[in-house]
């Protein structure tokens, strides 16, 4: 081991280094502190020979950075002709393992270059060495190493600019990616979404397992933000839970709930709060409202649907009036309030709701029509009308 005062000219860089990234602004600084103070630490080096593993031009008389290829660039940015150097012999297995080493200790280094340098030196120790001379677990090994599956582009976001503070892309939400290695386009479109959103590593999970969740619907995770996506997660997993078997057991404890909860929406639907809301939350209620109404549309058909194809001994009896609201039997021809036409061909036996045409006639009846017939509509004074259940049996059955 030596002390020298080697030219600049005489020193080559090595294969071996684990930082791809040099970022000019560091560099500049740190060849202003060489400018003023010097070279304060010297690099090391090692005497080479021959044209190199890769070929290329003769190295004879040269010397290899074993450690300090900042400084050494630093200075020739400062326009040092020398630099202090510590000459060894070594081989080539012991200059790659020590190059390594002692960048993979600089906290600067970023999550991709440790991965590398962790690479880099399993080519020369085993898993247990590597992991007792870094003072890390294998597990800790493997975790970095599996950034290096990520597609170049998200390892290039962590290289060029690692992000810093909150919703900057950083290794966290690269990590996250890892679970979509098989779809890269994906993974590019969300890395784009963490920036353009500042999207923390919790929301990118959760848009993630969304994706791998509910595969059909990732290009509406993609686009939408995420309190969208939390929307919609849940009302896709309500969908999902409804497809297991209902328990029958828990009908009135579903009543119950289905009561209470829509009195307390009633209470929440007060309009004035429209007044009071951001574009953000506009949009927000906007699709809350709409879900909701969807919901309620599907509920209420199978309700009717329900009250319509089987007897219930009591409801059927009535209808509501779609205009006002008033109770009337089923076959009334208006409402007793409104004058609303309620012989309809819908709560005809006569009527066929597949085909939707009259039974007896063979005439079609749209099912338009057949819910909301108007003065000309045929069922209004039809002869052949017959409610689908007789009203007055049931009410017989109940006055017994
Ligand atoms: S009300 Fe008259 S037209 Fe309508 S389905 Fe019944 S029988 Fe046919």
């Amino acid at each position: 081991m030596a002390l020298q005062n080697l030219p600049l000219d005489l020193i080559l860089t090595t294969e071996n280094q684990p930082r791809k990234t040099f970022y000019a602004e560091s560099l500049d600084e740190l060849a202003a502190s060489i400018k003023e103070r010097g070279v304060l630490e010297p690099i090391v080096v090692r005497p080479v020979s021959g044209t190199g593993s890769q070929g290329g031009a003769p190295r004879d008389g040269k010397f290899e950075i074993v450690m300090g290829e900042r400084r050494y660039r630093a200075s020739k940015i400062a326009g040092l002709t020398h630099i202090p150097a510590v000459v060894r012999e070594m081989s080539d297995e012991d200059a790659a393992a020590d190059a390594l080493l002692e960048n993979f200790q600089r906290e600067d280094l970023n999550a991709v270059e440790k991965a590398r340098a962790i690479q880099g030196l399993l080519q020369f120790m085993s898993w247990e060495k590597v992991s007792k001379t870094l003072g890390v677990s294998e597990t800790t090994l493997r975790r970095s190493l599996e950034l290096l599956e990520l597609p170049s582009n998200i390892q290039a976001e962590l290289i060029s600019r690692p992000g810093q503070g909150e919703g900057a892309f950083n290794e966290g939400h690269a990590r996250a990616l890892i679970a979509l290695n098989d779809d890269p386009a994906t993974q590019a479109r969300l890395a784009g979404k963490v920036k353009q959103e500042k999207m923390n590593i919790p929301d990118l999970e959760k848009v993630i397992g969304a994706i791998k969740q509910f595969p059909q619907k990732k290009e509406a995770f993609l686009r939408v933000p995420i309190n969208v996506t939390e929307q919609m997660l849940k009302s896709l997993g309500v969908r999902e839970e409804r497809k297991k078997p209902y328990k029958a057991q828990t009908a009135e404890q579903h009543m119950k709930a289905i009561e209470k909860s829509a009195a307390t929406l009633s209470e929440l639907l007060d309009s004035r709060v429209v007044e009071f809301l951001d574009s953000q939350q506009m949009n927000q209620l906007l699709s809350t409202t709409a879900t909701l109404t969807r919901e309620m549309e599907d509920f209420n058909k199978t309700v009717r649907d329900a009250v319509q194809n089987k007897d219930y001994s009591f409801r059927e009896v009535y209808i509501h009036c779609p205009l006002c609201g008033r109770v009337e039997l089923v076959g009334s021809v208006r409402c007793s309030v409104c004058w609303t036409i309620l012989r309809r061909c819908y709560d005809c036996g006569n009527y066929d709701r597949a085909f939707e045409k009259c039974g007896v006639s063979g005439a079609a009846v749209y099912i338009n029509e057949a819910e909301s017939p108007k003065d000309y509509s045929k069922s209004y004074k039809c002869p052949d009308y017959k409610p689908k259940f007789d009203a007055q049996a049931v009410k017989l059955k109940m006055a017994a």
